[in-house]
């Protein structure tokens, strides 16, 4: 990541370059401020480009060993921590056992969508955190030798997630540094870091972008003006809500396509057709499983507004989830409409239960068969 692969932030970049070029190198520095501008993009520019063997005009090269090995995050002495979710009971979790996972999520993610990090751990409703255990994981790697660089550096995504052990493990650190290491941190809520931490690091405050920068970038990513415009407005200077609203938008006709499909091979009872539908549905991951029944209980909720108020209801539809409406609300009625919100609350707790998706989805499907036709 270079500086100039991060869109703004001038202000923010001037101050990260000097701190290298001027040897003036903090211990630990935490980049703070609101979710979704780009802090773990500039904390990486400034570590790639404290280990690039060739800087240019306030920018790492992007082309010798160091800058290509930042470049698929394999720099050999940088340490990514971050919040995990333990996998199974007492065994040890730490960064190190998600680094395949945490790779995929920042190359899809470099604006870090904490939504789809818990996606990523397949964990929707997680509460991720940095365990015990990686603060004396942190303690062993850093008693190794620097391999090809002055300083070795610690990349830690949300110091506000550290379980209270680790937290003083992490003080420690420190308190009492490796003269070669540097820290890094980046947090969303700086208010919830341990104050003794906190009040230890050199502290960068990174500004929500405007919403021109916002539009700029939409823009430059072939979203169209108007939309642009209308999107940068709503995500109230957030890259990642940005982002995740262009997504909903193409997300949510897809949605409409499922729903749809599910309920006329329910009307038709083609038992081969909807044991196909919740296979396919089961292939897909538990989060968008989950936002899909809570997309269908939506969907319901408006057609039984729409049924009850004879048409006259002004609905939160889109356009095109309208249209579908003004034929399938008659078959949501006082009869069936219990029943098939029962059905969609006992799939989004099974799939959270981690029940068997595929049993799951074709449950639901007979039950939407039994229902629609009342
Ligand atoms: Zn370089």
């Amino acid at each position: 990541m270079k500086f100039r692969d991060i869109p703004g932030h001038e202000e923010e970049k001037t101050r990260l370059r000097e701190l290298v070029d001027t040897g003036r190198i903090p211990h630990a520095l935490l980049l703070e401020g609101p979710a979704g501008a780009g802090k773990f993009a500039l904390a990486r520019a400034y570590v790639q480009y404290l280990h690039c063997e060739n800087r240019q005009d306030g920018d790492s090269c992007g082309v010798c060993p160091a800058c290509r090995q930042h470049e698929s995050f394999n720099h050999a002495d940088t340490i990514f921590s971050f919040p995990v979710i333990k996998r199974g009971s007492g065994k040890s979790t730490v960064s190190e056992d998600y680094l395949e996972e945490f790779r995929r999520f920042i190359t899809e993610s470099p604006f870090m969508d904490f939504d789809k990090w818990l996606e990523a751990l397949d964990s929707p409703a997680g509460q991720p955190q940095m365990y015990v255990e990686e603060g004396s994981e942190l303690q062993r790697r850093l008693n190794f030798r620097t391999r090809s660089s002055e300083y070795k550096a610690v990349l830690m995504w949300l110091p506000e997630r550290l379980h209270p052990s680790t937290a003083n493990k992490m003080l420690k650190l420190i308190e009492e540094p490796y003269p070669d290491t540097v820290f890094v941190l980046t947090s969303d809520k700086s208010t919830e870091i341990l104050p003794t931490i906190y009040s230890r690091t050199q502290r960068i405050f990174v500004r929500r972008y405007t919403d021109t920068e916002v539009e700029t970038y939409l823009c430059q990513r072939g979203v169209d003006g108007p939309a642009a415009a209308e999107i940068a407005r709503l995500a109230e200077g957030s890259l990642t809500a940005a982002e995740k609203r262009c997504g909903a938008e193409d997300n949510s006709a897809r949605m409409l396509d499922l729903f749809a499909d599910l309920m006329r091979k329910g009307f038709k009872r083609d038992l081969p057709a909807l044991r196909k539908w919740a296979n396919d549905m089961s292939a897909r991951g538990r989060e968008q499983q989950v936002r899909f029944v809570d997309y269908c209980s939506r969907l319901l909720r408006e057609n039984l507004m729409l049924h009850t108020s004879a048409g006259r209801y002004v609905t939160t539809l889109s356009p095109e989830e309208a249209q579908f409406s003004t034929r399938f609300h008659p078959f949501v009625n006082e009869r069936n409409v219990i029943a098939l919100f029962d059905a969609m609350n006992d799939a989004r707790r099974d799939i959270l239960a981690n029940g068997n998706s595929k049993m799951v989805f074709f449950d639901l499907a007979i039950k939407i068969l039994m229902q629609i036709r009342k």
